[in-house]
């Protein structure tokens, strides 16, 4: 049985009675096309979980198949059966459904890379270099204002964003991992999230060494305590730890069996760096000390050689691509044709809201497809079917998951997502993997379901108590806004 119940963190009391009815209507009543309720009463009988329709499901397996009048069948978090409407309907009856009128049912979306809890800074400082941005105003101001609370409020302002806009799984780097696994645990996404690994004072460690040593903690309190949770080590980049630090990272998450996320080959200023400091760029750099020996996601990845694009093939390196990051950043523009078309394992990522400024993978598909295409001057690249897959059962290989989620097929954990085309914009629809990404957007997405359990019904959001959330956020930038307003009175 699903227990909402405990996924959702009532603290206002006008709203703790309220919420749990809400919910429960949600859930019993949904649409109306199968009897609702008497779960636990008819389980026994062969019923299951869920049925879900779709006009169109886009399964986004490997061969691509796209059913007309399909449906979903669904029981303990698992995805038991893929096919037409009929064929699901002749097979199982369920004690709940969602209808697919209008709607295109397909896997949820997967963000790579986040700083989830940077929600919280989004806005404060923008049009600005990577190293000034990083070094003048996000790390102060991250030692200034990043606690355990400024994690758990804004890691929930931005699952509550990456619900509403689709997102079923994301890998994040921030500080504080167990409050980050403690908000995701509640709110039913499912995540890599990494313990930070830096060598400088952070908001959860004084060096290097501090942070690996705290982060172990954090591994072994994980791993394997939460089905949709995975901890990760995430050293922050090759010019902000040396290279015997981040051997020790990889011998620890080696050690514990984890992987790794990464900053990797991002600005020229990184390349540069590790040029001067080691005299190789850096993902030859890392190559050569033993860094990629054990699963390894890296972010950004904007400046491989052509000697490098080997390395991350043979290495089974997860790249995620964060358009938006690095254009607002101006890091460059990432060969990502040339990257697939050699075999590098290649998904999507949002980066921080501070650097984007928003979770919307709609957004970041739309972008990569546009900037691969003027960039080599050829609109035949990046197509929307490459670009979905990155975002989607590509991205699920890419950060190691791909036999767990990325695709709507038996046997692959039930993240799913029913996207809307009845807006205007979808109106009329040729090619719906064509409106997929060049078209959809978070607010076309009505319909979220995680490992079986639904967290957005009809867009509202059942797992987060949106309006708390709002006023702490809220409370908390007000607190940041006048901290900031000093600091600059006083430069
Ligand atoms: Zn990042």
């Amino acid at each position: 049985m699903l227990d909402y119940g405990a996924m959702i963190t009532p603290r206002t009391p006008s709203r703790a009675g309220l919420l749990p009815a809400l919910v429960l209507l949600g859930l019993t009543a949904c649409d109306g096309e199968r009897p609702p309720a008497e779960t636990a009463a008819i389980e026994d009988d062969g019923t299951i979980d869920w049925i879900v329709y779709g006009d169109t499901v886009v399964t986004m397996d490997a061969s691509g198949r796209i059913i007309g009048g399909g449906a979903v069948a669904i029981d303990d978090g698992l995805i038991l059966a893929v096919g037409t409407a009929a064929a699901i309907d002749a097979e199982y009856r369920a004690s709940r459904t969602l209808h697919g009128e209008r709607r295109v049912l397909m896997p949820g979306l997967i963000n790579g890379h986040s700083h989830a809890a940077m929600t919280l800074l989004r806005g404060v400082a923008d049009d600005l270099a990577l190293m000034d941005w990083l070094n003048n105003y996000i790390f102060p101001a991250e030692v200034e204002f990043v606690d355990p609370e400024f994690v758990r409020i804004g890691t929930e302002l931005a699952c509550w964003e990456m619900i509403r806009g689709g997102t079923t799984t994301f890998v994040d780097m921030y500080y504080f991992p167990d409050t980050i696994a403690e908000v995701v645990e509640r709110c039913g996404l499912r995540a890599l999230i990494s313990t930070t690994v830096i060598d400088q004072r952070s908001p959860d460690a004084e060096s290097a060494a501090d942070s690996l040593d705290k982060g172990e903690g954090y591994i072994e309190r994980w791993k394997n305590r939460h089905p949709r949770i995975t901890p990760i080590y995430g050293p922050h980049a090759n010019y902000t730890l040396d290279a015997a630090q981040l051997a020790a990272t990889r011998r620890a998450a080696l050690e514990h069996g984890v992987p790794i996320s990464i900053h990797l080959s991002e600005s020229p200023f990184e390349v540069q760096y590790s040029k001067d400091t080691y005299g190789k760029t850096s993902i030859e750099m890392l190559d050569e000390i033993g860094f990629f020996e054990g699963p390894t996601i890296a972010a950004h990845v904007v400046w491989p050689t052509d000697a490098e694009i080997p390395i991350l093939v043979e290495r089974r390196i997860g790249v995620i691509h964060n358009p938006t990051s690095n254009m607002k950043i101006a890091s460059g523009i990432s060969p990502v044709a040339k990257m697939l078309e050699a075999g590098v394992l290649i998904g999507i990522g949002t980066d921080g809201a501070a650097s984007n400024n928003d979770l919307d993978l709609w957004e970041e598909m739309r972008l990569a497809a546009f900037l691969q295409k003027v960039d080599s001057m050829d609109p035949e690249q990046l197509p929307a079917m490459t670009v979905l897959t990155m975002a989607t059962r590509g991205g699920a290989e890419a950060i190691g998951l791909g036999d767990g989620i990325g695709a709507l097929e038996p046997g692959k954990r039930a993240d799913l997502i029913q996207v809307a085309f009845d807006d205007v914009h979808h109106v009329p629809t040729y090619d719906v993997v064509s409106h997929l990404v060049y078209v959809t957007d978070e607010q076309d997405v009505v319909n979220v379901i995680v490992d079986g359990q639904l967290l957005m019904h009809d867009r509202k959001i059942l797992t987060i108590d949106t309006e708390r959330v709002r006023r702490e956020a809220e409370a908390l930038a007000a607190e940041i806004k006048r901290s900031l307003a000093s600091r600059n009175r006083g430069r």
